[in-house]
């Protein structure tokens, strides 16, 4: 693994006698955190001391790249939503775009009834204006339901009223069938969330639709499901049209991107950018206000403090300085998982698919495999096969707790089932991640907009991370952009 650790000027609360700016600490050392070390250096230049803590011994958080026999791969996150320009631009500011790589278009499949079916198409997360692209997924039953729910003679329209929010799974369900949250939507939104529909707010995880029954209601039409999602594809498709319209984009986006020589290669890239103080094993604790400036537990006396650590910590470290804060972060709940990576020297009879969602009602652990070589070519070049069974849902550690060799028997027996594929890995990998992934439950962006106005009467202290507005890598860099700046701002920088 490339070098993790920055330059160390000074132990914790030492006198700043090497800088001439202010010191600013940064609690994790995460993507969010070293994202924030990184725009707090562009705004308060080079003179400023930036303290990076960490309780782990590593960088990166759920960022995770290990080295195999063959070469480098993610048992963290594995790439990112490239629709997402921002984080495209950001990495190409670090020097990173000739890193990024297109995945190969194969598609996708889901396990559900005893055998594979095609990933729905033409939804929102899974969320339908018709049964047609669902397939098979879903019986003749329930494509009825589906078709019958925006026609107000056979259903009749919700009562909704712009910008309220609900439980995602309780409102599919009756809407729309139990079939279409356990066989599509919960396949779906597990690999983001690492729990069902039924533990999530709609506004927060697919707010897309929630503004598209906002939109209905505001201009006082029949308010359905399907009339809402009918609204976002029709959106999409006219985006669409617009951008292969335009001169400069000929081409097909893909969904996603990655790194590849994975995500280390950005960790090192932040690290060298924002040149931080980096204290590992340094379990930051909490944040106090001083006349001038904080005191951080664990790392002493600053000028600001940038908290970029999971939920429950961010809560606890918050709990003096913004009491409220720290009980709306705190309450974050958050999912462990698990991903057993295996690499096998040969890929015959591996499906030639990107990987194979499985429905939450399929009676097997796993609830996901990536053919990692499969999806993504500059992994096939090196030969062999890489696949990575995920496993874990909110509220059920069981599985997570396992020994190795039990998760790593469960994922082959599993992948046998789904793919037919038996062969014996050469290397296995077993990575936990414990609070992995916050649950965003209903209400859960109304709460945060109280926690943010709180923190925002403290000038010089900002949170961010996966638990606020988003936990993919997009988002955990934009929230980290915004609070380094808020803070760099109050500390004179530009
Ligand atoms: C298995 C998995 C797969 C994923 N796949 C994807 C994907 O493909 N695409 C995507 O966009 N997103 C994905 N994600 C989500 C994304 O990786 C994370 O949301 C994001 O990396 C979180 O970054 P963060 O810095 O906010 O938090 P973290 O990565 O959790 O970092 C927080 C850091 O704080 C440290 N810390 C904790 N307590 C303290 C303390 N007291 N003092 C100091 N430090 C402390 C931790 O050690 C950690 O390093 C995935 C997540 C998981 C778990």
């Amino acid at each position: 693994m490339a070098t993790t650790n920055g330059p160390i000027t000074g132990g914790p609360g030492e006198e700043n006698t090497m800088t001439d700016g202010p010191t600013v600490a940064v609690i994790g050392a995460g993507l969010t955190g070293l994202t924030a070390a990184y725009y707090l250096r562009r705004t308060l230049g080079a003179g400023a001391r930036i303290i990076v803590a960490d309780s782990a011994e590593r960088v990166g958080g759920k960022l995770k790249t290990v080295a195999t026999a063959t070469g480098p791969i993610e048992v963290g996150a594995e790439a990112y939503l490239a629709f997402r320009e921002d984080a495209t631009a950001f990495f190409e500011q670090l020097g990173l775009g000739d890193e990024l790589v297109e995945p190969s278009g194969l598609p996708s499949s889901v396990w559900s009834g005893g055998q594979l079916h095609a990933m729905p198409r033409n939804t929102v997360m899974g969320i339908p204006a018709s049964p047609e692209g669902l397939g098979d997924l879903i019986s003749e039953h329930t494509a009825a339901r589906i078709k019958a729910e925006g026609d107000s003679e056979q259903v009749a329209p919700m009562h909704w009223i712009s910008g309220d929010d609900c439980n995602l799974g309780q409102l599919l369900r009756v809407r729309l069938g139990d079939e279409l949250v356990d066989h599509v939507v919960s396949p779906l939104l597990g690999g983001v969330y690492s729990t069902s529909a039924d533990d999530l707010g709609m506004r927060a995880t697919v707010p897309q639709i929630a503004d598209a029954l906002d939109t209905l209601a505001n201009a006082g039409a029949e308010v359905s499901v399907t009339a809402a999602a009918g609204l976002v594809l029709e959106q999409r498709a006219a985006a669409n049209e617009a951008r292969l319209a335009s001169a400069e984009t000929t081409k097909p986006r893909p969904v996603f991107r990655t790194f590849q020589g994975g995500y280390q290669v950005l960790l090192d890239a932040l690290i060298e950018r924002a040149a931080p103080e980096l204290l590992l094993h340094t379990q930051a604790g909490a944040v106090t206000r001083k006349a001038a400036g904080f005191h951080v537990e664990g790392i002493g006396a600053v000028d600001g403090v940038v908290v970029a650590a999971p939920a429950p910590v961010t809560g606890a470290v918050l709990a003096d300085v913004a009491p409220a804060a720290s009980d709306i972060i705190g309450g974050v709940d958050i999912a462990n998982s698990a991903v057993v990576a295996m690499r096998f020297d040969d890929d015959s009879g591996l499906p030639h698919n990107s990987g194979i969602l499985v429905a939450s009602d399929a009676g097997l652990d796993a609830k996901a495999f990536t053919f990692s070589s499969r999806k993504w070519p500059h992994l096939q070049q090196r030969g062999g096969a890489i696949v990575r069974a995920s496993f874990g849902r909110y509220d059920d550690c069981a599985l997570v707790d396992l020994p190795d060799a039990d998760l790593i028997a469960k994922a082959k027996a599993d992948l046998r089932t789904v793919s037919g594929f038996d062969v014996e890995p050469a290397e296995t990998m077993v990575q936990r991640w414990y609070g992995g992934l916050p649950r965003y439950d209903v209400g859960h962006m109304e709460l945060m907009d109280v926690a943010d106005q709180e923190l925002a009467e403290i000038p010089g202290l900002a949170a961010a991370g996966a638990w606020h507005r988003g936990p993919g890598v997009p988002a955990c860099i934009a929230d980290a952009k915004k609070a380094a700046v808020s803070v760099g701002k109050h500390l004179g920088g530009v």
